[in-house]
């Protein structure tokens, strides 16, 4: 071996980041690798929010909600296959986790609805900035600040073993240096997902063939092949979900915060045809049905004062701009006239508070300022719900059911956590604490042995 540490973390998303953290503040020695130039994942990418319940930043909006609530809603997202013990630490966490983040310098305290909850819960920074980059920046200047070792074009490879099945490090491949091993007592994995490789969602769900993915090109999925050839079970692995509003023209992922703050969805045909913040699977599926295969997020200049990312979208030239709904039809082929009927349609509902057409449950504010704006919009490869089996202590399982030992895993890579489908806001949520939960733990296995 080249080194020897305490805790190997593999990975550099916001799972990876946070156990490297945790596992540090609980007094381990930690080394971090990335098989990619650059840091942060997918998680980098987040634009929604971090989930949690009954947090200061909610009170302080006079919002009510509760750990039961946010339960619920995520059992019910998940079509009731989540492990309910992983929600259990997922909800009971999460306003810990908020705070932990908010320690280390993290500003969460903007709070917007997401599909699939019953209360505004999906905490991000103030101005509605991605919270991706954010909590992955706040993360790495914390990880700076604690000296952690931190090791890019980094990959790693397979898990070394003793005999009896305890881990001893781990294989890894640097760019430069070659394969070497690093020795430890525990490894957390916390490889992220595999959107990114079609390969291998295709064969688990031939439906999404050729699909675009929102993911970056590291999200190929190797983590979960390193676990297996480390004897862990898998599961869930055939639920993939698609992200229902990928931009058409530029291929970026619209959060689902621009319909959280007020954008409705129209077909070509200029009618709504859903509950814009129902859950992803049922939002894409929906979509798929329309002509095309494609759909338009109509909002005016209110939403996007609301939410600064639309700026990005209007920046990057996917939202075309027009004054008037018959003239923003126009620029994009949407029946202008059923469009202007639907808008005022929708805009009666916001007075009264009921969407009588589709029971949307949030109804923000009405679309009659300023310029309107479409983004054309359809699904693509977001999340993958199925990995790596974990107990509630984030440490990785075999096929019998037992635990691995000294082997972890937190965020994407692991199943469970999400059932068939996961609610936009909780994969932030999930990443920060399951991986605070795998560092904590994975530090204090490693003093025992
Ligand atoms: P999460 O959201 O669960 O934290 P992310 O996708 O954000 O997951 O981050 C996972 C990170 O792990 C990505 O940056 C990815 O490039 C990296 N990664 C994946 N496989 C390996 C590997 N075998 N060795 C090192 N890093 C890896």
């Amino acid at each position: 071996p080249l080194d020897t540490v305490d805790v190997v973390v593999v990975g550099s998303g916001g799972a990876g980041f946070s156990a490297a953290v945790a596992a540090h503040d609980k007094g381990a020695s930690v080394i971090l690798i990335e098989k990619e130039p650059v840091i942060g994942g997918n998680a980098k990418l987040a634009a929604g929010g971090m989930n949690a319940a009954w947090t200061d930043q909610q009170k302080a909006k006079g919002i009510e909600d509760s750990v039961e609530s946010m339960r619920k809603d995520t059992m019910k997202g998940g079509r009731d296959l989540n492990d309910p013990a992983l929600v259990d630490v997922l909800v009971t966490h999460s306003k810990g986790s908020v705070d932990w983040m908010t320690a280390m310098g993290a500003d969460l305290n903007d709070v917007g609805r997401m599909g699939g909850a019953s209360a505004n819960r999906s905490h991000r920074p103030t101005g509605g900035a991605g919270v991706g980059a954010h909590v992955i920046q706040v993360l790495y200047d914390n990880a700076v600040k604690r000296d952690i070792d931190m090791r890019m074009n980094t990959r790693g490879i397979e898990i070394i073993k003793d005999d009896s099945g305890k881990v001893e490090g781990v294989l890894v491949k640097g760019m430069y240096k070659g394969y070497y091993w690093i020795k430890a007592d525990a490894v957390i994995l916390a490889t992220g997902g595999f959107a990114k490789n079609n390969e291998r969602v295709a064969k688990l769900d031939p439906k999404l063939k050729g699909f675009i993915s929102t993911n970056q090109p590291g999200a190929t999925g190797d983590g979960i092949d390193v676990a297996a050839n480390a004897g862990a079970a898998m599961t869930d692995l055939q639920y993939i979900q698609a992200h229902p509003t990928l931009s058409v023209k530029g291929g970026v992922m619209v959060t689902e915060a621009v319909r959280g703050n007020g954008a409705i969805l129209v077909n070509r045909e200029g009618k709504r045809f859903v509950n814009e913040i129902t859950t992803r699977d049922k939002a894409s599926e929906a979509i798929l049905n329309q002509t095309g295969q494609s759909a338009y997020l109509i909002f005016d200049d209110s939403v996007r004062k609301s939410l600064k990312k639309i700026d990005k979208y209007i920046g990057l030239g996917v939202a075309p701009t027009a004054d008037t709904l018959v003239n923003l039809g126009k620029l994009e082929n949407i029946d202008g006239k059923a469009l202007t009927e639907t808008v005022a349609r929708y805009n009666t509902f916001v007075t009264s508070g009921k969407d009588a057409d589709f029971e949307r449950p949030n109804l923000p504010r009405a679309l009659n300022e300023g310029n309107y704006y479409a983004i054309e919009v359809t699904p693509g490869v977001h999340h993958t719900m199925g990995g790596v089996k974990i107990d509630s202590k984030a440490e990785i399982m075999n096929a019998k059911q037992q635990v691995i030992p000294g082997l972890y895993g937190a965020g994407e890579v692991t199943g469970g956590v999400h059932g068939a489908n996961r609610l936009g806001g909780n994969a932030i949520s999930d990443i920060i604490t399951f991986g605070r939960v795998a560092g904590e733990e994975a530090a204090t296995y490693s003093k025992k042995n």
